[in-house]
């Protein structure tokens, strides 16, 4: 819209609901100030047909927990965790006749929140936003990274576009984060621009980093799920 010319705020949209990955706090904010809008998540997963959305509160969102009982476990020696710790995601469909999985591993990192009321008036339980999920996770250097970590970095630098992609080209741990990031048009010192953004990866994230800044549209827009971890080892 923004490009065609068209002034979103004189539109009559009402919200904007960002539904498939993890999305960012600062990114959502960004929405938010930008164009007027509330940004409300929807989670949702194909196979066991499970989901969440936020409410007006936006503190968490509420499971649609009559229709699937969904736990959170220790990826690692599976044990299940108690609400309030992170971990991964597993579901049981309670009403699914085709293909009723039952304890179906997500592969999505999150937390059940702590039960309380919600003043929206809705019962139903919450949970946590999406931290991606537990294949994506990097490890630099002994510190496990997320994609959403990366996007929280990169939406709170007002000169950098929202697309982004890093680059993993040798299995294990990582000595640095390679990253491909957008910058938007007006950008005149790309280098400085580069040396703030490393200098940002390594204060707020503790890494070293190595920035790739390349102009907006350069990466191009998936509609489903974005690529965020490109794999480049182990291919001929
Ligand atoms: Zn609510």
């Amino acid at each position: 819209m923004k490009e065609l010319g068209i002034d979103v705020r004189q539109t009559k949209l009402r919200m904007v609901s960002g539904v498939g990955e993890g999305w960012a706090e600062s990114y959502k904010r960004k929405v938010d100030s930008e164009y007027g809008l509330p940004f409300m998540t929807l989670w949702g997963s194909v196979e066991p047909g499970a989901g969440a959305a936020e409410c007006e509160q936006r503190r968490g969102m509420h499971i649609f927990s009559d229709l699937f009982f969904l736990e959170v476990i220790d990826p690692e020696t599976q044990e299940p965790l108690p609400p309030g710790e992170e971990g991964e995601l597993i579901v049981t469909p309670l009403l699914n006749e085709a293909m009723p999985p039952i304890r179906y591993r997500l592969g999505d990192v999150a937390k059940i929140l702590p039960y309380e009321p919600c003043p929206c008036g809705r019962t139903l339980p919450k949970m946590s936003m999406l931290k991606e999920r537990v294949p994506q996770i990097i490890k630099v250097k002994g510190k496990k990274i997320l994609p959403i970590d990366v996007e929280e970095e990169i939406a709170s630098t007002e000169q950098l576009a929202a697309d982004y992609q890093i680059i993993v080209d040798k299995p294990g741990e990582q000595e640095r984060l390679n990253i491909k990031m957008e910058y938007k048009p007006g950008v005149k010192d790309v280098r400085a621009l580069r040396n703030q953004v490393e200098e940002t990866f390594n204060r707020d994230l503790g890494i070293e980093s190595e920035v790739e800044l390349i102009p907006v549209g350069t990466i191009g827009r998936t509609t489903v799920k974005a690529q965020r971890v490109i794999r480049t080892y182990g291919k001929t």
